[in-house]
């Protein structure tokens, strides 16, 4: 309710803006909700490379809110329209309005606009999947007639030419800072270097200078005692970047990509190989951007076979950026299966506890006890956060409490993960993955209950 009442400001600072330059003209005014839904489209659009410049993903929730705003204003526009027609000429639908390009882009406009308003819910996410994505990037098209609709009522001037403007100039500063274009010449000489053991990228362009390495230095001129800055070991365990990749990585192919709330994907990839996973472990996958190839760590949901699936937050990062954009059939790599959190070999009582993703490892653990009692603690933001809900009524033996941090709904929990509402028998083992302040919450809460047998692993 705050965000929507927030995000009325700009249009009503433009609505005072056209009331006090028109001295009053109370029915060319109120024609002006076309400019205050173009704003509103405009600021929609605007989110993503905000978004991008800004490094907050607090902004993304508003894209939504501005384009229902959007709608409303330019149903609201149409509305005065045909009101002053009637006032002229005793009719409401006069088709032969239908007929001229003003009336006609408004329609087709107004129907896009309620399309992608109606749909802007997490129930419609949940419901249409990846088609849910594809509708929503019917708001580019949308721009486009928007703006002929202003041409067509020949009604362009200062204000749409500087929104216009100033969405091109912002749009243009994020792709330039999200893509920096390469400016070494890969094709015949490295620029950067990959650390072997731990991963690390040298770039020529930026240096180390914390390890006295100048930026513009190339990777033939460092000293032969200076050591990676992250694992500390020298030189010579470092290999070109692109052939770090041909070597080590092995192909994969993505086979399916779901969406199971907005900012939460299920990633299936087929690889080439079998990779044998204990329940808890994760990948590390091989991403490609304009920049290069880039490795990020995923939880295995499921191994079967050659296929393995992941359940991945689509932050505002640079992971987050490539894995929207990916599509059945795409080319991905994954370098290999990792990790320690695994479950202890015994029968002790089992508690498992996650907040968002971090459900992803919890899952598998979970799966591969089908004849224990267990317990899940799962904390999300609100239940439009929630995902794998079914699933996790078909995991056997399972007791699930659900939190939600920030909405009170019957059946669910409210606020963030507590232990220390539960009873826990003497020598619970207790799994926890998700964010660090939860880790350390639940942490040193089971160890004032005087438990020891505590496992995680932090995103
Ligand atoms: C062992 C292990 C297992 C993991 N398993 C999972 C898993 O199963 N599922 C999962 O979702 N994650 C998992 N993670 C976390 C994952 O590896 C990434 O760290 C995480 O997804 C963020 O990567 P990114 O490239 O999307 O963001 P990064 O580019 O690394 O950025 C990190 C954060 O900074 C912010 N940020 C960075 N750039 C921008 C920008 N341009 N605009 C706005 N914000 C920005 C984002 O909020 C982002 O969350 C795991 C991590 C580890 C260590």
């Amino acid at each position: 309710m705050l965000r929507y009442l927030f995000s009325l400001v700009p249009g009503i600072v433009l609505f005072i803006a056209f009331y006090l330059s028109k001295s009053g003209e109370m029915n060319l005014l109120l024609r002006d909700f076309w400019r205050v839904s173009f704003l509103y489209l405009a600021l929609a659009l605007a989110v993503t490379p905000l978004i991008a410049l800004v490094k907050k993903d607090a902004f993304a929730p508003y894209r939504r809110v501005f384009g229902v705003l959007a709608f409303l204003a330019a149903l609201a526009h149409g509305t005065v329209y045909f009101d002053a027609e009637y006032t002229y000429q005793k009719t409401f639908f006069v088709l032969a309005h239908f007929k001229e390009l003003d009336v006609a882009s408004w329609v087709v406009a107004l129907l896009v606009m309620a399309v992608l308003a109606i749909t802007s819910n997490n129930f419609s996410v949940r419901l249409l999947k990846n088609f849910w994505k594809k509708l929503q990037s019917l708001t580019y098209p949308l721009f486009l007639i928007v703006a002929l609709h202003i041409a067509f009522a020949s009604r362009f001037d200062e204000f749409y030419m500087i929104t216009i403007g100033a969405l091109v100039f912002l749009r243009t500063l994020a792709y330039l800072r999200e893509k920096p274009v390469s400016m070494g010449n890969t094709a015949t000489k490295a620029t950067r270097y990959r650390c072997v053991p731990c991963g690390w990228i040298y770039d020529e362009k930026y240096g180390d200078p914390d390890g006295g390495i100048a930026p513009g230095t190339r990777f033939e001129d460092i000293p032969d005692d200076w050591v990676c800055p992250v694992c500390g070991v020298g030189k010579s365990d470092f290999v070109p970047y692109e052939e770090a990749y041909e070597k080590n990585d092995t192909p994969a192919q993505v086979v399916e990509t779901n969406l199971l709330n907005p900012t939460t994907l299920e990633l299936v990839i087929e690889t080439q190989e079998v990779f044998p996973v204990i329940p808890g472990q994760y990948g590390r996958v091989a991403l490609r951007d304009r920049d290069g190839i880039f490795y990020r760590s995923y939880s295995v949901v499921e191994a079967d076979g050659k296929r393995l699936t992941f359940c991945i937050k689509l932050t505002a990062g640079r992971g987050g950026y490539v894995l929207r954009s990916l599509k059945v059939g795409d080319s991905i790599a994954i370098e290999g299966i990792y990790g320690s959190f695994v479950l202890q070999k015994n029968t002790n009582p089992k508690v498992f506890i996650a907040t968002g993703t971090g459900l992803s490892p919890i899952v598998n653990m979970m799966r591969s006890l089908p004849d224990a009692e267990k317990t899940l603690l799962f904390g999300v933001q609100d239940s439009g956060s929630l995902f794998y809900t079914d699933l996790l009524q078909n995991i056997s033996k399972l007791t699930t409490h659900i939190f939600l941090s920030r909405e009170e709904v019957p059946g669910y929990r409210h606020g963030r993960i507590d232990c220390m509402q539960f009873e826990f028998p003497k020598g619970t083992e207790f799994y926890l993955c998700g964010n660090p302040a939860m880790i350390e919450q639940v942490t040193s809460d089971l160890k004032a209950q005087g438990f020891d047998k505590i496992y995680h692993e932090i995103f």
